[in-house]
């Protein structure tokens, strides 16, 4: 099959033939439909962070073309289907009370030699992670799945939301998310910063009530005018250093602060500008089966549109000059893999 591998550092994805995956006996194996790229993908190639000869990608969805002797259930050829990117140990404590996106030994599809990505035409899940796609979710929105399950997992932790005014600090694929699964949940006020302009666009399209440009002025006059009050739950969808004080500075009195940006370095917070307000600071990580298969139900029935985040779709021969312009900050928000 063709796949596009991880070399080293500072050079690009390289597209090339690799022998096609074979499913251990709990696996099937998928022929992807499409897969999309994550900052995390940038991020790790970026430093080096992965294994020579990775194969990236664990937003995919495709059809089910092989089945491992022990599979069983009601799998069959040609089903379509989305799964979580996680294979977990199935015995430590995370596990044992359904957080496998926690296991203290998780490996992550698409991060190791052990477990290849779906920037290729097939990829191995376990059938325990499967998800199955109902006939109304297309293979694009399947893959927009695992994100969206990111976002609504942290909009989940963020307890009760009705009448709420929250703001969404970054409006990458994880940011336009929240605000999706804010507004369903019942938020008065979604109020999403963003200094790109398309991006503000894609959130205002994904259900967010506001935009605002952080460059225009204080985020927190903005909000004020437009919501008449402090922000109650901020959601930090950005990662870099300085953005967690940045949420507690926001936040309002008894506020609550949900981390979903991946902040990889060192970060320092000013503790008092959290105790002066009694803020409370949550961490949301992954997903659950359960945010997996609420995403697809809120999809298939229509009270999620997904597609104002997908950008744009890119065929191999595309691949890594795009995967590259994506390190430049953009207006681009969801790009998805066609890799036929
Ligand atoms: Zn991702
Ligand atoms: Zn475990």
């Amino acid at each position: 099959m063709r796949a596009a591998i991880f070399e080293e550092a500072g050079r690009p994805l390289n597209v090339v033939t690799v022998e096609d995956p074979r499913p251990a006996p709990d696996q099937v194996v998928i022929e992807v439909a499409h897969c999309g790229i994550c900052g995390s993908d940038l991020h790790v190639t970026q430093h080096g962070l992965v294994p020579a000869g990775t194969i990236l990608g664990h937003e995919f969805a495709g059809t089910i073309v092989e089945i491992g002797r022990e599979v069983g259930g009601d799998w069959r050829v040609g089903d379509r289907v989305t799964a979580l990117p996680i294979q977990a140990c199935r015995s430590c404590e995370p596990c044992a009370i359904g957080l496998p996106g926690l296991c203290s030994s998780v490996l992550f599809t698409g991060t190791t030699l052990e477990t290849p990505g779906a920037y290729a035409q097939y990829v191995r899940a376990r059938r325990t992670m499967l998800q199955r796609l109902p006939a109304g979710v297309s293979f694009a929105e399947g893959a927009l799945v695992e994100p969206l399950a990111v976002a609504h997992h942290a909009v989940g932790l963020a307890g009760e939301l009705s009448g709420a005014s929250v703001l969404v600090i970054g409006a990458g694929p994880i940011g336009v998310g929240v605000a999706l699964f804010a507004r369903l949940a019942g938020a008065r006020h979604v109020v999403v910063s963003e200094p790109a302009h398309g991006r503000r666009q894609t959130a205002l399209g994904m259900g967010a009530t506001h935009a605002i440009d952080p460059a225009a002025g204080p985020v927190a006059r903005s909000f004020a005018t437009l919501a008449g009050r402090q922000p109650g739950v901020v959601f930090e969808c950005v990662g870099n250093p300085g953005m967690l004080q940045h949420a507690i500075e926001l936040a309002g009195v008894r506020g609550r602060v949900l981390v979903a940006g991946v902040c990889l370095e060192e970060d320092r917070i000013r503790p008092l500008t959290a105790l002066g307000k009694e803020v409370s600071l949550q961490f949301s990580q992954c997903y659950t089966e359960r945010d997996f298969s609420s995403v697809i139900d809120a999809i298939a029935h229509g009270r999620a549109d997904a597609t104002p985040m997908l950008t744009r779709i890119v065929g191999f021969d595309e691949l890594p000059s795009a995967f590259e312009a994506l390190r430049q900050p953009g207006e681009q928000c969801k790009l998805l893999i066609d890799p036929h």
